[in-house]
C-alpha cells in the first residue's frame, strides 16, 4: 500500500469502527495528520473523558494511554505500539514512592504526569505541564515531594519558593537542551522569541522568553506580536506550529530533538491498530481506583 492508500484506509476504518484518534504534539507529521485530536498530556486526559465516542486509539507514550484508561475506564483505549514507553516515568516505581513516604512523613506527593499508573496511584496529586505552576501555587504552605522529574520541579520551586523535594528523573530530550543552543539560535536569528518546555534544565528556562507545555506553545504563538520563535521541545511541536501558523518561522533551539519512544509509533502500526483492534491498555480495577483519585484531583484542581 502507498502513502496515500494507506490514509485512506485509515480514515475508512476509523469511520466503520467509529474510533477517534488522539495525537500527542511529539508524534510523527503523519500520524498527527490522520488524527483527530491533538494535544498535551492535559488536553489528552481531559478530552478522553469528554468523548462521548466509547474507542480511542491513543498515539502517545505508554503513560497518556493509560491515563485515558483511568479517566475513562468504561472506553476502550488502544495503543498502536506498547513498547513505546517513557524513560523518565521508568525512572520511579511505586516500591520508590511507598518508602519515600516513610522517609518524608506530612510530604504531600505530586507526580508529573510522565509517571506509570502504578505509580499515580501511590501519590495525592497529579499534574502536568500546563497546569503544575498553577497547582502548586494553589497547594500554599504544603510540603511538596515532586516527582520524577528534576527540572520540571526545579522551575517549580524557583518560580513558587514552594517548600519542595523533588525526585532526580529527566527526559533525556529536553535535558540535552543547552544555554549555548538558547544563545546561538538568538545569535542567528534575531527578534526571535524564545519558547521553551519546563522538562528542559533550570538555567535554560530562566534565560527564555517563555516557559511552556506544547498546548501553551500554540496560545502563545496566536496571541504573540513576534514572528519568528526559537522553540525549545521535541521536534514534532515544530510540525504542529508549522501547521497551525503556516505565516510564521519556528526554528529548532540547538538541533533537532528527537524522542525515539514517540517516533515508535508509525501509521502502518496505525492502521494495524485500527484493522485488528488489538493491544487495548489494561489497568486493573484497584489501580485505576486508586490512580484516579491523584488524576481526578488534578482535573478538578485546574478547572
Ligand atoms: S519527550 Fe521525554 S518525557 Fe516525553 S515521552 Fe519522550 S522521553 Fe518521555
Amino acid at each position: 500500500m502507498n502513502h496515500h492508500e494507506l490514509v485512506s484506509r485509515i480514515m475508512d476504518l476509523k469511520k466503520e469502527t467509529k474510533t477517534v484518534i488522539m495525537a500527542h504534539n511529539y508524534q510523527r507529521p503523519e500520524v498527527q495528520d490522520v488524527a483527530d485530536i491533538l494535544g498535551d498530556s492535559l488536553e489528552l486526559a481531559r478530552l478522553a473523558r469528554e468523548l462521548k465516542e466509547e474507542r480511542i486509539l491513543l498515539c502517545g507514550v505508554r503513560f497518556m494511554a493509560e491515563s485515558a484508561k483511568i479517566v475513562a475506564p468504561e472506553k476502550t483505549v488502544l495503543t498502536p505500539e506498547e513498547e513505546a514507553g517513557c524513560p523518565m516515568a521508568d525512572m520511579i516505581s511505586a516500591e520508590d514512592v511507598r518508602r519515600l513516604r516513610k522517609e518524608f512523613p506530612g510530604y504531600l506527593f505530586m507526580a508529573y504526569v510522565n509517571t506509570s499508573a502504578e505509580v499515580k496511584a501511590e501519590v495525592d496529586l497529579c499534574c502536568t505541564s500546563s497546569n503544575a505552576l498553577a497547582l502548586v501555587r494553589k497547594l500554599k504552605g504544603e510540603k511538596i515531594f515532586f516527582l520524577p522529574d528534576k527540572n520540571l520541579g526545579s522551575w517549580i520551586k524557583d518560580q513558587t519558593g514552594a517548600d519542595m523535594e523533588v525526585w532526580p528523573g529527566f527526559c533525556y530530550v529536553h535535558n540535552r537542551i543547552r544555554l549555548e543552543d538558547l544563545e546561538k539560535g538568538r545569535a542567528e536569528h534575531p527578534g526571535a522569541e524564545a519558547i521553551i518546555h519546563p522538562e528542559s534544565p533550570l538555567d535554560v528556562l530562566k534565560a527564555a522568553d517563555a516557559v511552556l507545555s506544547t498546548g501553551q506553545m500554540i496560545t502563545y504563538v496566536r496571541e504573540a506580536q513576534a514572528k519568528r520563535f526559537l522553540v525549545g521541545t521535541e521536534e514534532g511541536m515544530i510540525y504542529r506550529l508549522e501547521t497551525l501558523f503556516p505565516d510564521r518561522d519556528f526554528y529548532p533551539m540547538g538541533k533537532r530533538f528527537t524522542c525515539e519512544n514517540m517516533k515508535k509509533i508509525t501509521l502502518e502500526k496505525v492502521f494495524q491498530a485500527l484493522l485488528t483492534g488489538e493491544k487495548p491498555i489494561n489497568v486493573d480495577s484497584e489501580t485505576i481506583r486508586r490512580a484516579s483519585r491523584s488524576l481526578d484531583r488534578m482535573l478538578e484542581m485546574s478547572r
